[in-house]
């Protein structure tokens, strides 16, 4: 019945795991707290419920960049969400709170910090709410690595309801602290708790330390040039002037790279964001500022060119690679100055927490957590044993008694040595092929084909930039499959392309083929030519 719906509304032909189980619960109206790994998919499970339910599901999250996406995801599915924060003016809001009273709104995203306003929280009062569903949620604890006051309100907010709905917390990165600090705060009841194991087999970890800054600048050059086939990435420094040298050092060897942090205008942020959504440069070299709001599923490699100040945030940021479950990279680039500089940071926190009136008691106490989170990242930084196992074990993974073999993805248990990353790259890629050479993503975005939908809708539906559903589309009609290139390409402009490539069939220049036709023909159209006359041409030999 449920998968019924899965494929009704998100055209998926199975659950992944825990899903259903969270679904269930929610749907039997109980309080749920999941953890599960980034790109477990935890937007699933309150979406569908909401969408089988007949009443309004709020949905919490820090995320205002995403939020968008998100709501226009769903409408591209033919759902009726929409979303409230500080991006729009109060008529704007004024009019979304009314459709939302007609009933014409089925999910609704809101920022935290809404439920400061008492105006706004009893535009809520009367409304026959379903499900509070709070993602991030670890945001809600003190002792979580990315505390925000404004999620304190939620849990004083829904005690204020007339009628409470059920409240289901989502998130990534929860020590069982945490967990526990989730419900305390969220004040839910009797929860069932769901703990999906935060193993990303997809992932391979790789780490140095103590590098010095130029050797560290080298690495991340050298590392960038041995995925030169793998797609695009993160490279995170810690302040903004590293970000700059950096997207210079790799832009003088070669590689396409942009700098981004908060210090930048809005609207080049935005820009330089829908880029490298676009994959149209390789290397995006940013603050932790960048990725939060950033939903691309298909990073290939994160690479940190500092260390975070702990594991959580660690492995929150370098999640973000491989969210469609292909084959990525996250590198931690070590070197001993990361560690003064968190101290530094530390003691900053200290002066502030002071100054602010807090006892030493209290201040002690968040220092203490904050150096032992320290520790734990330079732990996983400087070991000689498996790094997975050491994040699993970190984050008191349920599964971790079947994790104690070599996990032949990690810089130790492949005994990795620093040339070896290309030779791992190419091999393991084979490995997550299937037969016929088409992953599993690549399989998704042809059923989405298959349905009629637009390379566009695909791209949105499936977080990824149009130019991968382009390249998922042109890898399955290689294979036999028949996709319709005129519907993409006219017989002039084909004309036109055709004319423009180089006789020998050598493609490799795609910059300069398209330097040669009109500014309206896309990158996309000059690869659906080639890559039909190679199809030709291979149809002739066979
Ligand atoms: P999370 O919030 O846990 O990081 P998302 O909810 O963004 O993850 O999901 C990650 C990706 O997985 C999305 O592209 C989503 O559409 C996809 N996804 C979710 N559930 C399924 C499923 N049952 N089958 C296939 N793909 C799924
Ligand atoms: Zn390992």
């Amino acid at each position: 019945m449920l998968e019924k719906n899965l494929e009704k509304y998100f055209k998926f032909p199975e659950f992944r795991a825990g899903q259903k189980e969270i679904i269930e619960s929610i749907m039997n109206g109980e309080d749920v707290v999941a953890l599960m790994p980034t790109g477990g998919g935890k937007s699933l499970c309150y979406q569908l419920p909401a969408i089988l339910s007949e009443k309004i599901t709020i949905v919490i999250s820090p995320l205002i960049a995403l939020m968008k996406d998100q709501v226009d995801s769903l409408a591209a599915r033919g759902i009726a969400a929409t979303f409230i924060n500080s991006s729009l003016d109060a008529q704007e809001i004024g009019r979304r709170l009314a459709d939302l009273r007609a009933g014409k709104i089925k999910i609704l995203y809101i920022a935290p910090e809404r439920f400061a306003s008492g105006e706004f929280r009893s535009a809520f009062s009367d409304l026959d709410i379903a499900l509070f569903a709070v993602d991030e949620a670890h945001c809600v604890s003190q002792w979580g690595h990315d505390f925000r006051p404004d999620y304190l309100a939620i849990g004083q907010y829904i005690k204020t309801l007339k009628k409470r709905p059920s409240v289901a917390a989502f998130t990534a990165t929860a020590t069982p602290e945490v967990k526990d600090d989730i419900i305390a705060r969220l004040d839910l009841r009797e929860p069932k708790v769901f703990i999906r194991g935060f193993d990303r087999p997809n992932i391979r970890f790789f780490a140095q330390c103590d590098l010095k800054p130029t050797q560290r600048l080298e690495e991340v050059v050298r590392i960038v040039k041995s995925l030169k086939n793998a797609g695009s990435g993160i490279v995170y420094a810690i302040s903004r002037k590293d970000t700059e040298a950096i997207a210079q050092y790799l832009k003088k060897n070669g590689i396409t790279a942009r700098a981004y942090h908060a210090g930048m205008k809005a609207g080049e942020r935005e820009a330089i964001q829908d880029d490298f959504m676009e994959n149209r440069f390789k290397v995006i070299v940013a603050t932790v500022a960048f990725g939060m709001g950033v939903d691309k599923a298909d990073i290939r490699f994160v690479i940190h060119a500092g260390m975070p100040g702990s594991l959580e945030g660690y492995y929150q940021e370098a999640g973000r690679a491989g969210r469609d479950g292909e084959l990525a990279y996250c590198v931690l680039l070590h070197s001993k100055r990361d560690v003064t500089t968190h101290k530094y940071f530390i003691r900053l926190d200290k002066q502030n927490m002071l100054a602010q009136g807090k006892g030493w008691q209290e201040t002690n106490q968040v220092l203490d957590i904050k150096y032992d989170r320290l520790e734990g990242i330079l732990n996983y930084a400087t070991a000689k044993s498996c790094r997975r196992r050491i994040i699993l074990e970190y984050f008191q993974d349920p599964d971790l008694e079947s994790h104690q073999e070599n996990c032949k993805g990690c810089d130790v248990c492949l005994n990795w040595k620093n040339t070896e990353l290309k030779k791992t790259a190419r091999g393991a890629a084979r490995a997550i092929r299937g037969k016929d050479g088409l992953s599993d993503t690549i399989l998704a975005t042809v059923d989405f084909y298959r349905q009629d939908y637009a390379p566009e809708q695909i791209a949105k539906i499936r977080s990824l930039g149009v130019s991968t559903v382009f390249n998922h589309l042109v890898l399955w009609y290689l294979a036999g499959g028949e996709l319709a290139i005129e519907k993409f390409v006219t017989a002039e402009e084909e004309r036109q392309i055709l004319r423009a490539l180089p006789a020998a069939g050598s493609a490799h220049f795609l910059s300069a083929i398209k330097a040669q036709l009109p500014e309206a023909i896309s990158y996309e159209q000059i690869r659906l030519v080639i890559a039909k006359r190679q199809k030709t041409k291979m149809e002739k030999v066979c």
